[in-house]
């Protein structure tokens, strides 16, 4: 064998996991087929770390907003509706359904709070994630709204701190803001730069023996009676003991011969940097009835928001950048002069019922790591946990979480 372990896909997740390979001891390989970490989904997203908000995309607000804005070709959800994308919805409505759908809320908080505990430790160790935990602000128009939101954070299994802000009280905090009725903020949530994340953790994990093979896009598992023994790429084949397959929407065709059938589509979102202002709030602010996210960072804000289930195509529509700017000007009123620095449009790994899939596979030699949606960064490190602790055969997970809820094989077509 080549190496003890190779990752496919160098976004969030897979370097992580190679990272804390190298550091358990293992010869490994990232096969990635793009030129870079970071240049798939994880290359610009909100970097919220934020437990009091991880909840997965299913359940009945996200469909009631859906549905509201189907007429509206520039609101913050869009749906193309191609056969795939009908099945999809078809699961999503049924994850949909109060029971279920609670139960994925609990699952995704317990990890997200794990996550970002260790998401503070990695940057603790001296790695520069741009992590800085100075809470997130979500700001609303209407203060039922707000009210709603915090009998739900009163009944959060991880009991997050928050503050109601009145109108007033908002006005002290972000005095250029306007029409806003009240605001909640959760104190101990965090943020971080996840392009900065991804070459932070990749750059240890070369630090540590890591290699990286650019430009290898994988053409397929090499496999045989149900033992995966690598990859095969147009450069040759590399084989491994262990194969953990973390390549976002891609991955569902390299696990297909598996007869793992992943139920996940691209859900693309959009990202526009503009230039700071000196007034700027210095900590994330949630515009929830516009539904983005402004992330303050060193030297740009960014406006991070929109989920459109249209397909594999990531090209930016400007006339979406135009909507997020007019959409962000209830807090930052001088949005459409200010400079734009880069817009960016990306694809996340979306499963039907709103959960991840982290874990071995009946292949022996092969795991899945990927369908995060819009929490990939968060989850990075508890995935890259999740998926050593199995690998040297522990039967939980070290969130506590049951790992039937996330693996891979609860896809698996009998
Ligand atoms: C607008 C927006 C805002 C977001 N905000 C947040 C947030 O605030 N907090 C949060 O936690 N998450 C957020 N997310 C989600 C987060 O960015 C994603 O969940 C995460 O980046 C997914 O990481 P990944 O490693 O699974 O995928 P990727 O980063 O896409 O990595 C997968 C890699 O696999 C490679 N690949 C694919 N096929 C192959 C192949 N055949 N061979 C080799 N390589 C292959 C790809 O080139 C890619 O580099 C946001 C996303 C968006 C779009």
């Amino acid at each position: 064998m080549d190496y003890d372990l190779i990752v496919i896909g160098a976004g969030a997740i897979g370097v992580t996991i190679a990272m804390d390979a190298a550091e358990r001891g293992l010869s490994t390989a990232v096969v990635e087929a793009r030129s870079g970490p970071g240049t798939g989904c994880s290359y610009a997203n909100a970097g919220l770390l934020a437990p009091s908000h991880a909840h997965p995309l299913t359940g009945f607000g996200n469909v009631r907003a859906g549905l509201q804005n189907m007429l509206n070709p520039y609101g913050p959800f869009k749906l193309a509706p191609s056969p795939e994308n009908l099945r999809w919805i078809t699961r999503f409505l049924r994850a949909s359904l109060p029971g279920v759908h609670g139960k994925a809320v609990d699952i995704q908080r317990r990890l997200s709070g794990a996550s970002s505990a260790i998401h503070r430790r990695v940057a603790e160790s001296g790695l520069d994630t741009g992590f800085r935990q100075n809470g997130l602000l979500d700001v609303y128009r209407d203060s039922a709204a707000a009210y709603a939101t915090t009998d739900d954070l009163d009944n959060h299994p991880l009991q997050p701190a928050f503050s109601f802000l009145n109108a007033a009280q908002l006005d002290e905090e972000i005095p250029m803001a306007t029409g806003l009725e009240a605001g909640i903020l959760t104190t101990e949530d965090a943020h971080c730069d996840g392009y900065r994340y991804v070459h932070a953790v990749a750059d240890r994990a070369v630090v540590l023996g890591v290699e990286f093979h650019f430009n290898t896009p994988v053409q397929s598992l090499i496999r045989r009676n149900h033992v995966t023994r690598g990859v095969r790429a147009a450069v040759g084949d590399l084989t491994a003991e262990h194969t953990i397959v973390a390549a976002a929407e891609p991955s569902k065709r390299l696990l297909k011969p598996t007869g793992l059938h992943l139920p996940m589509i691209s859900g693309k979102g959009y990202v526009v940097d503009v230039a700071k202002h000196p007034n700027d709030p210095d900590r994330p602010i949630g515009i929830k009835d516009e539904m983005i996210v402004a992330t303050p960072y060193p030297d740009r804000l960014r406006l991070a928001g929109v989920m459109e289930l249209t397909g594999s195509d990531d090209s930016v529509d400007h006339r979406r950048i135009g909507a997020m700017i007019t959409a962000g000007e209830c807090v930052f009123p001088d949005l459409s002069s200010r400079a734009v620095l880069e817009t960016w449009a990306g694809l996340r790994p979306c499963i039907a019922d709103g959960l991840p899939a982290i874990g071995r596979t009946h292949d022996r030699g092969l795991s899945v790591a990927t369908g995060h949606g819009q929490q990939g960064l968060v989850l990075a490190p508890i995935t890259s946990a999740i998926v050593h602790a199995q690998m040297q055969g522990h039967s939980g997970t070290p969130s506590g979480v049951d790992p039937h809820s996330i693996s891979p094989e609860r896809f698996r077509r009998r």
